[in-house]
């Protein structure tokens, strides 16, 4: 699935354009910054495919890329926590991304992107409780993992977990990745493949 030629289908900012549900679906939501990007190009193996959408103007989207025999869409949802984002536009996106979560049927899971080096921090608990509102099933997925020290891993990821303990919602376990290094993506893909077999 993840050798294939992933190509980027549609972004849209609202829910009148989404593509049909016509496959599973895999969302990734997370800080602006937080690796997103990079983090579905390296599940895909390809370098610019999340990049090449990611001009200023999509970054509000919701972007969907599929693979060529349509099995599966991952969708690389708006980054959120722009410090100096306007009351109103976070208000916005929040209604939308609420209505998609709510309503996507083919969606089997929303991994959240939280930075390594931060773990989870207040801006995330908006989005939790918005996942937790959706009943959507969700996973917190680590980024940049290689810049901490291995213990320091270790810590990050026994306080998430305890953290998400008050999130019955939030799978109660966690994958720590580094696009950069390559590390994490077999048990990201294996868990992805899980998923569409159950
Ligand atoms: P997005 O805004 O969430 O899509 O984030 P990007 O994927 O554009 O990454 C933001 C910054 O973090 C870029 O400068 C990346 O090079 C860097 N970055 C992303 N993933 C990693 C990683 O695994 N390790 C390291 N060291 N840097 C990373």
């Amino acid at each position: 699935l993840f050798t294939r030629a992933w190509t980027f289908a549609r972004g849209t900012p609202d829910l009148d354009h989404l593509p049909p549900d016509d496959r599973p679906e895999i969302a990734f939501a997370g800080r602006s910054n937080v690796g997103k990007s990079s983090l579905i190009n390296a599940l895909v193996g390809q370098l610019r495919l999340a990049r090449a959408s990611n001009t200023p103007g999509r970054t509000q989207e919701l972007n969907f890329f599929t693979d060529p025999e349509r099995d599966l869409f991952l969708v690389d949802m708006p980054g959120y926590g722009f410090a100096e984002a306007p009351k109103e536009k976070v208000a916005a996106w929040n209604k939308v991304i609420r209505a998609y979560l709510a309503g996507r049927r083919t969606l089997l899971r929303v991994f959240l992107l939280i930075d390594a080096r931060h773990g989870l921090k207040p801006p995330d608990d908006e989005i939790l409780d918005l996942l937790d509102g959706a009943a959507v099933s969700y996973q917190v997925v680590l980024t940049k993992a290689d810049k901490i020290k291995p213990t320091d891993l270790e810590k990050v990821m026994e306080r998430t977990l305890k953290a998400l303990a008050k999130h019955p919602a939030a799978f109660p376990a966690i994958i720590a990745t580094s696009s950069e290094k390559g590390l994490g993506f077999e048990e990201l893909r294996g868990t992805i493949a899980q998923l569409l077999e159950s």
